[in-house]
């Protein structure tokens, strides 16, 4: 019997950006007595389903966007006679639906963390529950990932946890619903381990895959104080203090380390706490714009963001801390007008951000929009083949709306071609060129194209088009940019790290 984790993907790329890493959680997951388990990431290369045999037990990742290759994968380990098993945020959503349309013996619903051990025992003994309802395990009880199942040279950026959960609440996010609003943060100790095992595997480049780093604002502490809760304020105080002290071990790792994650843009208030980022070499965050104007903010309830010039001197500033931003917009807004499109890439340039990415709304399962888009949009109500709109990735992908919202001002298509037209003049190559120009080498400047070639092939160029002639050579040019871009990751491997920074010859077990 063989143990297979599937991150199912339509398109593959050979080389992946970021690793999977809940793949890796789920193997270290997996009791040893099973044997290490095939981990098998599509977006690096298809799963060969003939291999399955009867009697393995397949769990299956899904989220909206994969939900239907997943499915895909899913039936076929069936009809080889393997125990088909979903979890992943869609699964937690769409229970019955992973039942039904994916053919599941069983789903697990939350984190996998701890239930997987037992959902394993249960499909080898042929008696699995239909649903395994896991809830939220504590951050002290975060599966610890298996590294050392990582090929080495398909990924750029490794990826460990320190915060799952979102206080926020925006409207087009699930997160802060599945993952929950209360902050949970493994110990410190065991996120440095993965980072040092890490790094002795020769990955420089870690991305801190939280939901969002910066779990307690300086507001937060604020409103805590003034309602007289001090149980509350110890525990956001708490909280912070652990990001502090994770920051400041960080710092100690070898100079050529570099890190990225994903935090909201009150951090740019706190500049103790920006300053501990780029003491800890995080020389990157992906900040969650959304909108350039007051109305778009209010559309997906995100009024603690800025807009006009004081976002741009806000995005300034994580830049003076020496943090690079990824900007992440969304188009087609109900607010949105021809003017934003313009707006946008105007601002995004005055702000000097270094990466930027231009998504269409969707109304993604398990957050507000999509309730209130179910709900309230004729276009929810309208069938393709037999299956209703508002089951849209369960639609064949060429049939498939791009946009699913009807917009009071803009066709489809017209917001599709204004988002690809702000992708295009964002990464021309004289603007990549002139952004370059914050690097001093000139190999420096031009890894930065290369990159910034990549990401727009990966994101922009195979997500923005129904048509799969260009989705795939897309996808075959992001291949050669991300073989290219592989070498500039990867370290030599440093066996000897210790968890303090320093290297003792002999002291350490070699990777
Ligand atoms: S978009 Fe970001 S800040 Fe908003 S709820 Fe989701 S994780 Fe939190």
């Amino acid at each position: 019997m063989r143990v297979y984790l599937v991150n199912p993907s339509q398109i593959s790329f050979g080389t992946a950006v970021i690793t999977p890493r809940w793949l890796y959680v789920l193997a270290g997951a997996t009791p040893a007595h099973w044997g290490d388990p095939v981990v098998a990431d599509e977006t690096l290369q298809p799963l060969d389903t003939d291999l399955i045999e009867p009697g393995d037990v397949v769990g299956i990742g899904i989220h909206t966007g994969n939900a239907s290759r997943g499915y895909d994968v899913g039936r076929r380990a069936r009809a080889r006679g393997a125990s088909v098993v979903y979890g992943g945020i869609h699964a937690t959503l769409y229970p019955e639906e992973a039942i039904e349309v994916g053919q599941a013996h069983a789903v697990v619903k939350g984190d996998g963390d701890v239930v997987w051990a037992q959902v394993i025992e249960d499909c080898v003994a042929g008696k699995p529950q239909r649903v395994y309802d896991a809830g939220r395990v504590a951050g002290r009880s975060f599966a610890r990932a298996r590294w050392d199942l990582l090929p080495r040279d398909q990924y750029l950026w490794a990826s460990v946890q320190t915060v799952r959960g979102c206080p926020k609440h925006c409207s087009f996010c699930s997160v802060w619903r599945t993952d929950g609003q209360e902050p949970r943060q493994p110990a410190v100790d065991d996120v440095m381990e993965e980072i040092v095992e890490l790094r002795r595997r020769g990955f420089r480049f870690i991305a801190l895959a939280d939901d969002n780093f910066y779990p307690v604002s300086l507001t937060d502490l604020a409103a805590a104080a003034r309602k007289s809760d001090p149980a509350r304020l110890r525990a956001l105080e708490a909280v912070r203090a652990q990001q502090f002290e994770l920051l400041e071990r960080l710092s100690a790792m070898p100079a050529d380390m570099v890190f990225f994650t994903q935090i909201t843009m009150e951090a740019a208030e706190d500049p103790a706490f920006l300053d501990a980022m780029h003491k800890a070499r995080i020389r990157g965050a992906l900040v969650g714009v959304e909108s350039v104007t007051d109305e778009g903010l209010k559309d997906v309830y995100k009024g603690f963001n800025l807009s006009g010039d004081a976002l741009a001197e806000r995005l300034q500033t994580f830049k003076r801390h020496g943090v690079y931003v990824l900007a992440s917009f969304i188009f087609g807004l109900p607010s949105d007008r021809a003017a934003t499109f313009e707006a946008t890439a105007a601002l995004a340039e005055q702000a000097g951000v270094t990466f930027a990415q231009f998504v269409t709304l969707t109304p993604f399962p398990g957050t507000i929009d999509f309730q209130r888009w179910e709900r309230e949009s004729p276009v929810a109500k309208q069938t393709v083949d037999g299956i209703p709109s508002s089951r849209y990735w369960l639609i064949p992908r060429s049939k498939r709306p791009i946009l699913n919202t009807a917009h009071p001002t803009m066709s489809e298509e017209e917001i599709r071609r204004r988002t690809q037209e702000t992708w295009d003049r964002f990464y021309g190559l004289r603007r990549i060129w002139a952004r370059a120009h914050m690097l001093n080498s000139i190999r420096g400047r031009l890894a930065f194209v290369l990159i910034s070639k990549l990401y727009r092939q990966m994101y922009a160029n195979t997500g923005l088009t129904t048509d799969s002639g260009r989705t795939q050579r897309s996808a075959r040019m992001a291949r050669v940019l991300a073989r290219l871009c592989r070498r500039l990751f990867l370290g030599a491997p440093m066996p000897e790290l210790q968890l303090d920074g320093s290297i003792r010859p002999g002291a350490a077990k070699a990777a």
